[in-house]
């Protein structure tokens, strides 16, 4: 089966490494460079439990991160990449003596064991991150909760790709999908035909652009999100510490992310005074020796985000060999390996061999 997919995001790139080792002849056109956007910009965190009850989106961010250990060896092996996968779990700081309470609930939850969830008193907070601000009474600590670097990995999963067989076209960008008597013949980039049985959109935030190409619709929209890094060396902090207005992830090269906002802006491309003063001062508050460390980077993202804030997975309804994977929102790079996995089984096979009820592309274009 011959397959274009448009954009070398972790998306993308994942989902055509999976489809190359399954077999198909696939071209991977991006832009850019594999990367470039939301999926370079991410902070690489793996949390996979939501605060409500279990739903099928759980169910597929838990069996991503169930992935993540087997993906992380196998891109080593395959590129020689390390993606920095860190196994030391986030600390979700708390405040009053009934957030403890509640997070000892949440530690009795049925996943409470295969993700190693701990409600901390003062003490035990003292104990492993004595860093925190005097205020945190107490903590919920998710052993499971682990993180990555997406920088690194998205690398790792093109150039997998391209061992795997992948034709990478970077520095390409489609115009239009290309529809003949209702199916997908292939898409034109820069204008060149690019030929296939089957396309396969990948192109994040962007996918709207191209579904409107052959008259289709999708709200798929922007969602900004800036962060900073700071240099972190020697280490404040030993775990992801993840509370309501920052998260701070300390990555193995010693830098430690400070993130991020979520802007409804469209495509406004700026890192902005409010939301770097913003992020710092969150920061600073929750672990005060923050504030004597160097400034490193500062940057911005688009995460691909649909109305119902759920991702955007499966065949396009009434175009015949066009399919959509994205929407990920704020969890695209946990969902990778799963994303890649199903919709190469889904394209493969004609069955997803997972529950995607809440997924389909359908649910929008019923929808007006
Ligand atoms: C600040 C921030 C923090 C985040 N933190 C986390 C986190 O901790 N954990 C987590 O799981 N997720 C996180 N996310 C979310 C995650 O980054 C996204 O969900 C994910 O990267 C989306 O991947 P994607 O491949 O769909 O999109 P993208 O990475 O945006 O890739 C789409 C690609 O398509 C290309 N493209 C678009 N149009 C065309 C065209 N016409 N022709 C050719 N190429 C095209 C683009 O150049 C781009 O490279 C974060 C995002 C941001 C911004």
């Amino acid at each position: 089966m011959k397959i274009v997919v448009v954009g070398g995001g972790i998306i993308g790139c994942a989902t055509a490494y999976e489809l190359a080792r399954a077999g198909c002849a696939v071209t991977l056109i991006e832009r850019a460079t594999p990367g470039a956007e939301a999926s370079g910009a991410a902070a690489g965190m793996l949390a996979p439990l939501g605060d409500s009850a279990p739903s099928p989106f759980e169910e597929l961010a838990i069996a991503s991160w169930r992935l993540y250990p087997k993906v992380a060896a196998e891109l080593r092996e395959q590129t020689g990449i390390d993606v920095e996968h860190v196994t030391r779990g986030t600390v979700y700081p708390l405040f009053t003596i009934e957030d403890v309470r509640l997070a000892e609930t949440r530690a009795a939850r049925h996943l409470g064991k295969e993700f190693g969830i701990e409600a901390w008193d003062t003490a035990e907070v003292r104990d492993h991150e004595p860093a925190l601000a005097p205020n945190v009474r107490g903590a919920m600590f998710v052993r499971g909760d682990h993180w990555v670097n997406n920088q690194r990995l998205v690398i790792a999963y093109a150039q997998a790709a391209v061992a795997a067989g992948v034709t990478l076209r970077a520095g390409l960008s489609v115009s239009r999908v290309v529809v003949e008597s209702g199916r997908a013949r292939g898409v034109v980039a820069d204008g060149e035909r690019v030929d296939g049985d089957v396309v396969l959109l990948a192109t994040g935030a962007w996918t709207g652009q191209l579904v409107a190409s052959f008259g289709g619709r999708l709200p798929i929209e922007p969602k900004r999100g800036q962060m900073l890094s700071l240099a972190h060396v020697p280490p404040v902090l030993r775990h992801c510490v993840h509370a309501e207005e920052v998260y701070l992830v300390p990555r193995p090269s010693g830098e430690l992310l400070v993130g991020a906002t979520v802007e409804r802006v469209g495509f406004q491309g700026a890192v902005t005074a409010r939301a770097i003063a913003g992020l710092l001062a969150a920061a600073i508050e929750l672990v005060p020796a923050l504030g004597d460390l160097a400034i490193s980077r500062t940057w911005y993202g688009f995460r691909p985000w649909a109305p119902d804030s759920l991702p955007v997975l499966g065949p396009w309804p009434g175009v015949d060999g066009l399919w959509v994977a994205t929407a990920h929102f704020r969890n695209g790079i946990l969902l990778a390996p799963i994303t890649a996995q199903l919709m190469t089984t889904w394209i493969m096979t004609g069955k997803p061999g997972m529950d995607v009820r809440d997924f389909r592309p359908d649910r929008f274009v019923n929808a007006r």
